[in-house]
């Protein structure tokens, strides 16, 4: 069993169990780092430098996510000069490396370098701008990708590794042509990519982003709703985010037991048909070969007397009902209990029963 320190951050003495990382003891104490490349989902890759602290008795600045607290009474500043200009400087370098033009970045909002910015007060960055200069790549239904905002804390490459299990998306080329390639440097249509979106949930800043969202607005405007996805009885669970009652873009919720931020394909890009002119939004009710549309009172109310009728005729073993698969288990539970309670039927089955 690992041991108990104690430890001291920003002048605050607090207890650690011996191995966890300076970023985690801060941030169960409430103490802010801020991160780039660290997510936790993922393995520490420690690159970015955004998390650097300053650890007594440590010649360099040591990163906060990468440096496990090892022995008693060590002593960590997290926001001394020393330390706000190391992140200063890293974070000017990456907005001098891109094309950071905030105001026109579908990510406006919810990106965490523009984040970084503006908690390190930094207006411009006092180098060149130097961005690469990368294709616009936009060849795919689900997922674009502008390269010149990519800060290269690879966060896409361990999410299709680690989460994904794919290995769909690596560093490529060296040096200052070092960028994210898929496939050997292919679309992401002719990779072995299965379009789960991990790598877009996981980009910090806009350099990979859902394609449907963009004619709709910035991710500023957004109100998030949280929901169970339908495609199948796993049941993982969604946040749709919103902007002026249209689903723009839907990401799975980090925090949930049961997918823990991860979707597939039809539950992070199938959601189109929601706002579908085509979809049904009325009842139908069936008069001779024709369907005419109907209040939902009206159809209620016709369900219900037909099937207090054939129970009435017949009996309640005439009665089955078949639930699916795609419902939650809170409505599946619901029609069962309907089922049995209500008409008395032990005839009720699902399509994902075994
Ligand atoms: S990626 Fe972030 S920092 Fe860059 S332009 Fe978009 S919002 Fe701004
Ligand atoms: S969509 Fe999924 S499989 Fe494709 S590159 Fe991204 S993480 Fe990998
Ligand atoms: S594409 Fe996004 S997640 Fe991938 S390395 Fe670039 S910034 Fe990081």
């Amino acid at each position: 069993m690992s041991k108990e320190l104690k430890i001291t951050i920003d002048g605050c003495e607090m207890t650690a169990q011996e191995g966890r990382t300076i970023l985690e003891v801060a941030r169960e104490n409430g103490v802010h780092i801020p991160t780039l490349c660290y997510h936790p989902r993922l393995r520490n890759a420690g690159s970015c430098r955004v998390c650097v602290v300053e650890v007594e008795g440590a010649r360099a600045l040591m990163p906060a996510c990468a440096t496990p607290v090892d022995r008693d009474g060590m002593v960590v500043n997290t926001r001394n000069e020393r330390v706000l200009a190391a992140r200063r400087m890293t974070v000017e370098l990456l907005l001098a490396s891109g094309n950071h033009d905030c105001p026109n970045c579908a990510s406006n909002g919810h990106c965490e370098l523009q984040d970084l910015a503006y908690e390190l007060e930094i207006e411009h960055p006092r180098f060149p701008i130097q961005p690469p200069d990368l294709p616009f790549d936009n060849s795919n239904p689900m997922i674009v990708r502008d390269l010149n905002k990519c800060v290269l804390c690879g966060r896409c490459v361990r999410g299709c590794q680690e989460v994904q299990v794919n290995q769909v998306i690596q560093f490529g080329f060296r040096g200052p042509h070092t960028k994210i390639v898929t496939g050997g440097d292919t679309d992401y249509a002719d990779s072995p990519c299965v379009f789960c979106g991990e790598c877009v949930q996981l980009c910090p800043v806009g350099a990979i982003s859902e394609k449907q969202r963009m004619p709709y607005g910035k991710a500023f405007e957004e109100k998030i709703v949280r929901s169970v996805c339908t495609y199948c009885g796993t049941g993982c669970v969604v946040d749709f985010h919103i902007i002026n009652g249209r689903i723009v873009r839907v990401t799975g919720n980090e925090d949930a037991e049961v997918n823990r931020g991860s979707l597939c394909v039809k539950g992070r890009f199938g959601y189109d048909f929601i706002h579908h002119p085509d979809r049904l939004t009325m009842p139908l009710i069936r008069e001779g070969d024709s369907f005419r549309e109907a209040s939902w009172d009206e159809a209620l109310s016709l369900v219900a007397e037909r099937l207090g009728r054939i129970k009435e005729e017949d009996g309640p073993e005439a009665l089955a009902g078949f639930s699916s698969a795609r419902c939650t288990n809170e409505e599946n539970y619901l029609f069962m209990k309907f089922m049995r309670g209500t008409l008395g039927t032990q005839n009720v089955d699902h399509c994902a029963r075994l």
